[in-house]
Formats: C-alpha cells, sequence, structure tokens
C-alpha cells in the first residue's frame, strides 16, 4: 500500500472539512474566515493558518482569481510551498551514518527505531541500535526485542549509565563490525531543558570525536494526535539540538494532518517519516504531493463539490 492509501482514510475528515469551504459562491470576507477556522480546525496552528491565509489573498489579488474553484488551486499551491522545506530522504552516505532519535516519552522513539532498523536490514544494510534511553532498563530491553525482530545488533549499558558512554561503546562496536548504520534510541526529559541540552550535546561531542566525517540525522519523534502540543515540543527540541528531520507518528489515529504543515512552516524542517500504526511495516516515507492531495484533493476528485460550487451552494 503507497503513502496515499495508508493515510487517505484518517484525513479524510480534514479534507472535507477544508473542502466545505470552497462552496461559497463568492471570495469575499466570509469565505477567508471560514478558510480560516477550518485550517485552525485542521491543526496548522494559528501562525501557519493566518501565514497560508495571507498568501492565499495576495495570489488571488495578483492573478486576479475570481473563482472559489481557481482558489482551491491556489491554496493547494500555497500550501505545497510551504511544506517545501527540503529534502525527505535521509541522508545515510557514510559507513557508519548516525541516526539519532529524540523526543518526549511515548511519542514513539523506540517502535519507530525498530521499524526503521527493519527497513534497511531489509535493504541489505548492518544495522547496529544504541540504548541511549538509560532512563529505565525496561526502554533498553523494549528496544532489545526490536533488535531482535528487526535482524539488528544492540549495544546497551545497566539502568542510569552515562548516554554518551552508551553511544562510545556503539560507534566502537560499529566499527569493529563494519555496521552501515548506528541509530541512538535516547530518553526524553523535556521538561529540565538544561538537562536536556546538556546530553545532546555530550552526545554530540562523542559522535564528533568519533566520527568526524558521519553523515548525521537528528531526528525528532512527534505524535501528530497531540496537536499543537506537538508543535510546541518542536519548538523546543529545536532549541536543543540541530534537527535534520521530523519523524511524526500516529497518523493512523486521530491526527487531523494540519500539524504536518505548522511544523514544517514554523521550524523550516522537513518531515521525512511517518508513522501510521504499531506494526513492524507501519512506517512510510513522505510523501508532499500525496500529503497534499490528501488533505485537500483537487476539486474534480471531491464528487458533488463541482455541483455546489457551480450553483453557489447554500451552507449549512
Ligand atoms: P517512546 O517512549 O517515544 O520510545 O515511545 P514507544 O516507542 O515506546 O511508543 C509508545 C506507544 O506508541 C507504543 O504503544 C507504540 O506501539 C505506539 N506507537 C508508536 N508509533 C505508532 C504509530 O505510528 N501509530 C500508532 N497507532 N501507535 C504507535
Ligand atoms: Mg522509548
Amino acid at each position: 500500500m503507497g503513502f496515499f492509501e495508508k493515510i487517505k482514510q484518517g484525513l479524510s475528515k480534514t479534507a472535507s472539512s477544508i473542502s466545505s469551504v470552497f462552496t461559497a459562491s463568492e471570495l469575499d470576507d466570509d469565505f477567508y474566515d471560514d478558510l480560516e477556522e477550518r485550517l485552525i480546525l485542521a491543526d496548522l496552528g494559528m501562525d501557519t493558518t493566518v501565514k497560508a491565509v495571507e498568501r492565499l489573498r495576495l495570489v488571488v489579488r495578483d492573478r486576479r482569481i475570481k473563482t472559489v474553484a481557481e482558489a482551491r488551486e491556489a491554496l493547494r499551491e500555497v500550501l505545497c510551498d510551504m511544506l517545501d522545506v527540503g529534502d525527505s530522504a535521509l541522508n545515510l552516505s557514510t559507513k557508519p551514518s548516525v541516526v539519532l532519535v529524540i523526543g518526549v516519552n511515548g511519542v514513539g522513539k523506540t517502535t519507530t527505531i525498530g521499524k526503521i532498523a527493519n527497513q534497511l536490514h531489509q535493504a541489505g544494510k548492518k544495522v547496529l541500535l544504541c540504548a541511549g534511553d538509560t532512563f529505565r532498563a525496561a526502554a533498553a530491553d523494549q528496544l532489545e526485542i526490536w533488535a531482535k525482530r528487526a535482524g539488528a545488533d544492540i549495544v546497551r549499558h545497566g539502568e542510569g549509565a552515562d548516554p554518551a558512554a552508551v553511544v562510545f561503546d556503539s560507534i566502537s562496536a560499529a566499527k569493529a563490525r563494519g555496521s552501515d548504520i548506528i541509530i541512538v534510541d535516547t530518553a526524553g526529559r523535556l521538561h529540565n531543558k538544561a538537562n536536556l541540552m546538556n546530553e545532546l550535546a555530550k552526545i554530540d561531542r562523542v559522535i564528533s570525536r568519533e566520527l568526524p566525517d558521519a553523515s548525521r540525522e537528528t531526528l525528532l519523534v512527534l505524535d501528530a494526535t497531540t496537536g499543537q502540543n506537538a508543535v510546541h515540543q518542536a519548538e523546543e527540541f529545536n532549541k536543543a539540538a540541530e534537527l535534520t528531520g521530523i519523524i511524526l507518528t500516529k497518523l493512523d489515529g486521530t491526527a487531523k494532518g494540519g500539524i504536518v504543515i505548522a511544523i514544517s512552516a514554523g521550524l523550516g524542517v522537513p518531515v521525512k517519516l511517518v508513522g501510521v500504526g504499531e506494526g513492524i511495516d507501519d512506517l512510510i516515507d513522505f510523501d508532499r504531493a500525496a500529503f497534499l492531495e490528501a488533505i485537500l484533493p483537487p476539486a474534480e476528485q471531491m464528487t458533488g463539490d463541482s455541483e455546489n460550487e457551480e450553483e453557489g451552494a447554500e451552507q449549512e
């Protein structure tokens, strides 16, 4: 199943909510107010919504757009452009490459690492998992289960160990075993920002010293169902680390989807992977065009809408 099929169902409510705006007969203030409301409801957040609507107004003015159908296409362009903040492929070009996975508790870091490891293993790569969440012994146990399922190696220390020391040992092990990719799990303690920053900086120093030329990814995992809270987390982590990408989990749940745009546009960091379930295969590469198609399909794909547009639609 492709990206589009996997997310379309979950985002269908968002799609019909946004589409309903385009049953209006005129591009007046009511239209823009209604659109603003729908975009906020879709989890774009206030800032990104205001930006998107402002840009749409400009495009409508500059191109002398008169119909809602044209405005719909213009909004698709605006959102597509807001999502265009960089390559969504992982950069794993060196041997070994390092992938650091960060984020608060419960967002799905360990599960996602298992899924990534499995994909890489299937692609013939030798993967080593680093149990950098030393906060609870259960965290390393959980990672070890995923390592077995995914056919990856694991390096772990005891509970309470220094995460940077586990990273150091993982790098030594990867060099000795000829691993292609090291994926580092971390504990997500955002409540103590200074501590988090220190811990990430220390890990960063170890990697820079031991593997100065390695390709690096620092991926922030966010739970899409937590809406604007996830946007807030993204802002905080973006201050603590140089993020190269976002992994958005639980897009199979009640997520409204707009958070993808809020984060891309707000932080300028691309969404790279999307979690769509708890299973080992439930991780897919983010596809901008397909995502857009799921939340705002072209008018001709929304059955019934084109008729409404012509009749000038009575709402509700
Ligand atoms: P961590 O604390 O960040 O390491 O989070 P975990 O990997 O332990 O995951 C927390 C919970 O989220 C677990 O029950 C996972 O099965 C679940 N989870 C992770 N990713 C997804 C996803 O994409 N979809 C759904 N529905 N659940 C997920
Ligand atoms: Mg974990």
